[in-house]
């Protein structure tokens, strides 16, 4: 086969929306109006509208969307904030920074998401709030997860860098979208995330006036009259450039979702064939939307990992070592044996190329390599 394999191919996907969002971008440039301008508004406007949050404040990017989002609860230093151990570093980060105190709750095997049983035993007095991670893209057992924290009177932050358009569905049969369940809900904008654009940026979620206002504040340097300041805050915003972009791209997601759930589903197909291999469980109540498409082997990873790399397929290891095992991270005490499914999740996983331009033709040939690395790494 004689095609590139990406990872993810944006220059695949800008190609077939080119003319619009070279137009959108041009407009702004002309404009002048960099910061600020009436786009970010507008998508803001239209991100409410589709994913069925009350209120949606863009930011800077996915990061600082936490950071914020924790900010806004007024927190003392020591305060608790539980997360899992599998994810990206940036919800452990933002915890650290504010002199908050991470605590860590393991995740399933299957769904590789926060493990509600074990949730309500993390909790003490100094717990003020829970960040549930939705993994890959789904959505975390929101429902057990928001009895639990009501119980105790703790706020949920949703970590949705990697569900954006996914959705929720409770027993009850009320469906919400990821990210507008909790308290507060976080997205990021990174170029590659679902929803990506081009540069950073990223998005805050409530269904709370106050907590809308409190975070509008602090994107904005505790600023609402020009130059009073009350509150400390931070400078993080979506530039008009991004939030141009984005509202093309938006109306594009669930087309997006789509295609990705299609690719999903060859290569379920395939490797629900094949020994030694899992395939990404569904999540109960949750959609799907794939962020990444992360199977799981019983042994012979790493050597899976060298053979393709020396074969040129693109693949991911997401995340080769757990939150709590992260130099950065150690002198908060964890030991090795502390997350034991998390542990055993980072010799097991990899992520294989998923996104919108994937097709039948380049999925054949991965699979094909995969396999045939899989039979050379297990008689290693
Ligand atoms: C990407 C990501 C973030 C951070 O987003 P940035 O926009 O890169 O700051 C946070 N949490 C998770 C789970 C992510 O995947």
């Amino acid at each position: 086969m004689n095609r590139q394999i990406d990872m993810v191919d944006l220059k695949g996907q800008y190609a077939k929306i080119k003319s619009e969002v070279d137009q959108a971008i041009a407009e702004v440039v002309e404009s002048a109006y960099f910061i600020k301008g009436p786009w970010v508004k507008e998508f803001a406007c239209n991100l409410a509208g589709y994913t069925g949050a009350k209120y949606v404040v863009p930011c800077g990017n996915g990061t600082d969307a936490l950071q914020i989002a924790l900010m806004a609860l007024d927190l003392k230093p020591g305060d608790e904030v539980i997360t899992c151990p599998f994810t990206f570093v940036a919800t452990v980060e933002v915890i650290a920074l504010l002199q908050l105190k991470p605590v860590f709750v393991d995740v399933h095997a299957d769904t590789m998401m926060l493990d509600e049983t074990k949730l309500e035993a993390a909790i003490t007095d100094k717990t003020k709030a829970i960040i549930p991670v939705h993994l890959f893209g789904q959505v975390a057992n929101m429902e057990a997860i928001m009895d639990i924290a009501n119980r105790h009177d703790v706020a949920v932050i949703e970590d949705n860098a990697q569900a954006i358009g996914a959705t929720y569905t409770f027993s009850d049969g009320t469906t919400k979208g990821a990210g507008t369940i909790g308290h507060i809900g976080t997205t990021s904008f990174f170029p590659s995330k679902n929803l990506g654009c081009y540069g950073d940026g990223g998005a805050i979620f409530t269904n709370d006036e106050k907590l809308f206002k409190r975070i509008n504040l602090i994107c904005n340097h505790g600023m609402e009259k020009r130059y009073y300041h009350d509150d400390i805050g931070v400078n993080s915003r979506l530039d008009s450039i991004q939030a141009a972009v984005l509202d093309v791209k938006l109306k594009y997601l669930d087309e997006y979702g789509k295609a990705r759930q299609e690719a999903a589903a060859r290569y379920d197909e395939y490797f629900t064939k094949v020994e030694g291999v899992t395939i990404p469980a569904r999540a109960k109540g949750s959609t799907h939307v794939f962020h990444q498409y992360t199977l799981k082997l019983e042994n012979g990873r790493d050597e899976l990992s060298a053979y393709l790399k020396e074969q040129g397929i693109p693949h991911g290891i997401y995340y080769p070592v757990p939150l709590h095992l992260q130099k950065a991270y150690m002198h908060y005490g964890f030991q090795k044996g502390d997350f034991p499914v998390t542990e055993k999740l980072c010799e097991q996983v990899i992520s294989l190329p998923m996104h919108t331009e994937l097709d039948e033709e380049l999925q054949n040939f991965i699979c094909q390599k995969l396999e045939r690395g899989l039979h050379s790494a297990l008689t290693l």
